[in-house]
């Protein structure tokens, strides 16, 4: 992100595991065709050009009359009025010398008119129509201005949000070719694992990381097949992956995944594939598991709640986004000033979780959450985002520091 060069020592850069993983991401799923109101979400498999002329016609921005400008006076002047187009009117009659014609919001310009001038700056009296100075193509919306017929409209790769869907549904087009959803498979590991309202046992506890990043997968686009949890057992273990493997474009899979860990898991994914444990400089996260399970991409997150969240949020979304056919697949970083001082110096990057307040003249400052740990996921939900602090950076409050904002990393 910044560019810091720092000694990680035996740790993996996090732009470099981000990068890797996106050199290895699986291609797009097929493309299907599907409907206009079906779209919310999906990526477009093919450029659109536009087929029409958009505005399709020379029309009027306001309500008022539309002139041919050179019929006005400099300092404004009479004209007779010379009729009526609303919206959804054809306008063939072409406007006559001196003659101005009334005219709303979207209707089309008669052949002729150039200008027009809102109501609310005319005066009327019986036949005629007085106009104020108005220059050539005031409040007239001209065919073609916003995109031409044939010229590109949306790319390829983009994930469709209601305003391209409007865009589309407004140059006439109802069908589109989209990918089709990714399918992801979701384990979890570990034998202390519960579900929510079931009772627990002493050194069990509730599973936490299987809901939340199902919903993190959800707003990404992505379909869940959640395969609950895995036991801690090696042909339990082989089970479930080789059947999500057969079900799933992928597999992605919290726990179990830290050194000193027991090695079913690890042992299970070689048996079926090939399996690398990278340690990347980032805290919270650190431990993270890449590879494949019979040709389908496995990446495993670390188990503790917090470090699932941001390690899937920072290194896992743009993987899953690629994997998706997307091609603006990294966050943008907001610079603000800290609210802070950070004066510790730490070999991995911080994600720390942070909100923006503002102060007294609204200006946003970011304010850190006191409990960072990456077992907890309190200071998450009081975040609206993560402030990136580099390796061996010191940060003094007023300096700017980098900040990734939850809403953009949730979707
Ligand atoms: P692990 O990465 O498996 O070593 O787990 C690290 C910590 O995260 C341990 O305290 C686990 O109990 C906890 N943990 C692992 N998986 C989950 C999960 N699905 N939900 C909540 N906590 C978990
Ligand atoms: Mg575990």
């Amino acid at each position: 992100m910044t560019g810091r060069v720092c000694d990680l020592g035996n740790l993996m850069p996090v732009d470099e595991a981000i990068s890797r993983l996106l050199d290895q991401a699986p291609p797009p799923p097929l493309v299907q065709m599907i409907r206009l109101d079906q779209a919310m979400g999906r990526v477009l498999a093919a450029d659109i050009h536009s087929p029409v002329n958009l505005p399709a016609w020379d029309n009027s921005a306001m309500d008022g009359y539309a002139l041919r400008a050179v019929d006005l006076p400099e300092e404004g002047g009479w004209l007779l009025i010379g009729g009526r187009i609303a919206a959804g009117d054809q306008a063939c009659a072409p406007l006559l010398a001196q003659q101005a014609v009334q005219i709303f919001t979207g209707a089309p310009l008669p052949p002729g008119a150039d200008t027009v001038v809102p109501q609310e700056r005319c005066r009327i009296d019986g036949e005629r129509v007085w106009l104020p100075p108005a220059s050539v193509g005031d409040h007239v919306r001209k065919e073609g201005e916003e995109v031409r017929r044939g010229h590109l409209l949306l790319k390829a790769g983009k994930r469709l949000r209601a305003q391209e869907i409007g865009l589309l549904a407004g140059a006439g087009i109802a069908r589109i070719e989209v990918y089709r959803p990714l399918q992801v498979c979701l384990l979890s590991s570990g034998n202390e694992l519960r579900e929510p309202g079931d009772p627990l046992a002493p050194g069990q506890i509730y599973n936490s990381n299987r809901y939340c990043l199902a919903e993190l997968l959800r707003g990404w686009g992505v379909e869940v097949h959640d395969y609950g949890v895995m036991a801690d057992e090696l042909a339990a273990s082989r089970h479930a992956l080789s059947l999500a493997s057969s079900e799933c474009d992928l597999l992605l899979s919290s726990g179990g995944v830290s050194v000193g860990e027991e090695d079913h898991l690890k042992h299970a994914i070689e048996e079926l594939g090939s399996v690398d444990f990278w340690r990347i400089a980032m805290q919270p996260g650190k431990p993270l598991a890449f590879g494949e399970v019979a040709g389908k991409p496995w990446i495993g997150v670390p188990g503790n709640p917090s470090a699932a969240l941001i390690t899937a949020l920072v290194v896992v979304r743009p993987f899953l986004l690629r994997a998706q056919g997307m091609t603006d697949v990294m966050p943008r970083p907001l610079a603000v000033p800290a609210g802070f001082d950070w004066l510790q110096r730490n070999k991995r990057r911080q994600y720390l979780r942070a909100r923006l307040t503002p102060g007294a003249g609204g200006q946003l400052s970011v304010e850190l959450h006191p409990q960072q740990s990456s077992a907890m996921l309190t200071a998450a939900c009081w975040a609206d985002g993560l402030a990136v602090i580099d390796c061996e950076q010191q940060v003094l409050k007023h300096d700017n520091v980098m900040f990734l904002s939850f809403a953009d990393l949730m979707q």
